[in-house]
């Protein structure tokens, strides 16, 4: 069970402190993944309270038994993929997630819109460097527009795999997103990120190449930036193009 739930503890206490200072103080934290806590135990020290929503039944028992009668921690046992994580109200999302779920995770995190406060996840270093790239270069794409669009990244440390047990077969990292929060009316994320994925289709294709199918040559021809590909494009020259091509009521962050 254990490798298909992407179980790597996290035992380092130089990491472990690392996340935990990125995302406290805090009112409420919802940490995904808990394991078997040791996150869970500084997380709570700098948390008025901490929600944790684990999947291994197993591991859900050790946990409540490992805090058995601390008020400040809520343990969930399900899904982060089926939970509604705009329910404790606004919050800070934490963890060291199980990598096979990276994406979705930080798709639903961001799609908190106003009740994210901050979120600070271990995950795989090549990934961490894909959000946070620039335009121009060999890491920017899909990932980096669509997490770069609603939340401000940032590498906070490189994790090794000696720091896990056991040991996963890539390099880490702490990355932490902060909420770039849009004006009013808030935005639906989903017509924009549908568009974001249309201008990465073929990724070393034009706009026009990629943008005419759906828009027609006379909208997309005239676009200064028709001859770019879209990992050339700014996250500015995107949200442009969304209000030019779809919906002109987005509000630049
Ligand atoms: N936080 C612990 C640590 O740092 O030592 C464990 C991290 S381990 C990489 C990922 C944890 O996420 C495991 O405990 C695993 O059981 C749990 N997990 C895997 N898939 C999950 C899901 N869909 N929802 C909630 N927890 C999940």
């Amino acid at each position: 069970m254990g490798q298909r739930l992407g179980q790597h503890f996290l035992h380092r206490r130089v990491y472990l402190e690392k996340i935990a200072a990125a995302a406290c103080p805090a009112r409420t934290v919802i940490e995904i993944g808990p394991g078997k806590g040791a996150l869970t135990e500084l997380l709570l020290e700098g948390a008025e309270r901490v929600i944790a929503v684990e999947l291994d039944p197993e591991l859900v028992s050790y946990l409540l038994l490992k805090f058995a009668g601390n008020p400040k921690l809520k343990v969930v046992s399900g899904d982060i993929l089926a939970t509604d994580l705009t329910q404790w109200g606004p919050a800070i999302v934490v963890g060291n997630l199980p990598y096979y779920i990276t994406s979705p995770v930080i798709e639903r995190t961001l799609a908190m819109g106003r009740l994210l406060e901050r979120a600070v996840f271990l995950i795989q270093k090549e990934v961490a460097e894909r959000i946070a790239a620039k335009p121009g270069t060999r890491d920017y794409g899909f990932l980096t527009v669509a997490t770069q669009l609603f939340a401000e990244p940032k590498v906070v440390v490189k994790v090794p795999p000696s720091a896990f047990t056991p040991p996963p077969k890539v390099d880490s990292a702490v990355i932490s997103l902060t909420p770039r929060h849009h004006g009013d009316p808030p935005t639906d994320p989903a017509p924009l990120l549908a568009f974001i994925g249309l201008c990465f289709r073929q990724k070393r294709k034009t706009l026009r190449n990629n943008l005419s199918p759906f828009f027609g040559h006379d909208r997309v021809d005239p676009l200064p930036e028709a001859s770019l590909r879209a990992e050339q494009i700014t996250l500015e020259q995107f949200r442009h193009l969304y209000q030019l091509l779809v919906d002109p009521r987005l509000i630049p962050a």
